[in-house]
């Protein structure tokens, strides 16, 4: 079909190893010295050799297997060369013919490739002057392909929010965007008139999901526009510039000849049916809870809404808390659902004032409480709100806390009958209004008297009591 957008996506991640991808420096995407997490093999000294990490590697079997892709017996490093200040070898071990995992699935979008390389050193440039920290070189770096089957930007943007919870639910990497721990590149092109495949583009520094959204939304527009007025796209490399909301040319593409791939002699070549842990069945088993298993699971067992399950399910940290307050409950379906709601209207009100979610630190079982004393009428909406935020904010027993701030929900009877005498000793002309067959004026009488238990009075019980005081 003409004007048809086509989309593949190349997605790197730094993995969550002890150590760097060939040498024993410490891989610790949080140190903010430079040049401390440095040896002579990851400065590529003369005379250095590189050592597989094994963890780098079962991390992308473990994304193999999660995503269904085929894992490879025989696997090689390869070097491609380029030149870079931030490539002190003047190659990057990567893999080239033999990726570690072909094809497979995820989100719905067929998967090429998965790949182990190492990361880069990162170079800052400025004030006539350029600064290279080499903490960041030689990290493990998985590099996943998808194939060009994407049709339009959310799709796209769904496949790399997939990945990233993927990544954090397996421990094989943080992946966060705007700590570079995960770079998105989008490949977009459009078919002409005849709908024949368009030449491609290939857009980089890309730092969020909703920017990887953006960028193929503009570059599709760009192109569109672009052979519909006569003119031809070039295969080139652009960026996206945040401010302006809009893709710029950086340079024309090389071609992969270029980098002079080679097999990498100084690394032993790998046949992994020979080491037993990473056999298929091995690593089936190691799997957690996968995030499509675990949504599957939350709308079968407590027909939760599709957008609760989504957002629960959404990272691991609330997926874990959700799971331990389902159980707190006893699995009971309209309880648990229940909690859903408080999680994602309540607790996600509150964590979004407090700019960010702190579901470590709530104890699941004292949640679970609120939620039946919720349920059964103790505390009303308003209460269990209240009772929320200072759980959040102190933590401790929500029975005590809103027995001790007067939030549970009244229902002695005489409490509210004493409450409600004072009101219509004052209220008079409301009463009289009421007698006179004002409906309104019980809405108001009720309102009043609501107040005059501080809001804590069982809303039922109190109009029950009202009427008849009334009659
Ligand atoms: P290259 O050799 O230029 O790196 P590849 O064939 O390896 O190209 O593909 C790189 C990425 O570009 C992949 O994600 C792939 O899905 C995507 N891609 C390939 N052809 C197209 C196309 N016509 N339109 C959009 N994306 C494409
Ligand atoms: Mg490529």
């Amino acid at each position: 079909m003409k004007y048809t957008p086509t989309i593949g996506l190349e997605i790197h991640a730094e993995l969550k190893t002890k150590t760097k991808m060939f040498c024993d420096s410490a891989n610790d995407p949080d140190e903010t010295r430079p040049n401390v997490n440095v040896c002579p093999v990851c400065l590529a000294h003369p005379g250095t050799l590189p050592v597989i990490n094994r963890a780098a590697v079962e991390h992308i079997l473990r994304v193999g297997t999660a995503v269904g892709g085929k894992l490879a017996d025989f696997t090689e490093f390869d070097r491609k060369s380029y030149f870079y200040p931030d490539i002190p070898k003047g190659y990057q071990i990567s893999q080239y013919e033999h990726p570690l995992v072909s094809g497979g699935e995820l989100a719905g979008v067929a998967i090429t490739r998965v790949h182990l390389e190492e990361d880069t050193a990162r170079s800052s440039h400025g004030a006539g002057k350029s600064l290279i920290d080499f903490n960041r070189a030689g990290i493990p770096l998985m590099e996943l392909v998808t194939e060009p089957v994407i049709h339009d930007a959310e799709t796209a943007g769904r496949f790399a929010r997939e990945l990233q919870l993927l990544l954090r639910t397996l421990g094989a990497g943080e992946a966060n965007l705007e700590k570079g721990e995960m770079r998105i590149e989008a490949n977009i092109s459009v078919s002409d008139e005849e709908g024949v495949f368009g030449t491609k583009v290939e857009v980089k520094n890309i730092n969020s999901f909703r920017s990887v959204e953006r960028a193929i939304a503009y570059e599709v527009e760009r192109q569109t526009a672009l052979i519909k007025s006569g003119g031809k796209v070039v295969q080139a490399t652009r960026g996206w510039d945040e401010g302006k909301q809009a893709t710029f040319h950086q340079r024309f593409k090389e071609g992969s000849a270029d980098y002079r791939y080679f097999p990498e002699p100084d690394l032993p070549k790998l046949y992994l049916s020979e080491i037993p842990e990473f056999s298929g069945a091995a690593l089936r088993a190691s799997m957690p809870e996968l995030p499509w298993e675990r949504r599957a699971r939350y709308e079968r067992s407590y027909g939760m809404k599709e957008t609760d399950v989504a957002y629960v399910a959404a990272t691991p940290e609330r997926a874990v808390f959700f799971d331990a307050t389902a159980a707190a409950l006893g699995d009971e379906k309209e309880l648990v659902a229940l909690a859903a709601n408080y999680i994602v209207s309540d607790l996600a009100g509150l964590y979004a004032k407090k700019g960010s979610e702190e579901y470590a630190t709530l104890d699941p079982l004292a949640f679970a409480k609120l939620i039946r004393l919720a349920s059964i009428g103790d505390l009303s909406s308003r209460g269990a709100k209240d009772t929320l935020l200072i759980l959040v904010e102190e933590g401790g027993d929500p029975e005590r806390i809103a027995e001790e701030r007067g939030l549970m929900q009244v229902h002695d009877t005489d409490v509210l009958r004493e409450a409600i005498t004072g009101v219509l000793a004052e209220e008079t002309k409301a009463v009289e209004e009421y007698r006179a067959g004002k409906e309104a004026a019980l809405q108001y009488l009720l309102g009043k008297s609501m107040k005059a238990t501080k809001g804590a009075g069982n809303p039922g019980l109190l109009k029950e009591i009202l009427v008849k005081e009334l009659g």
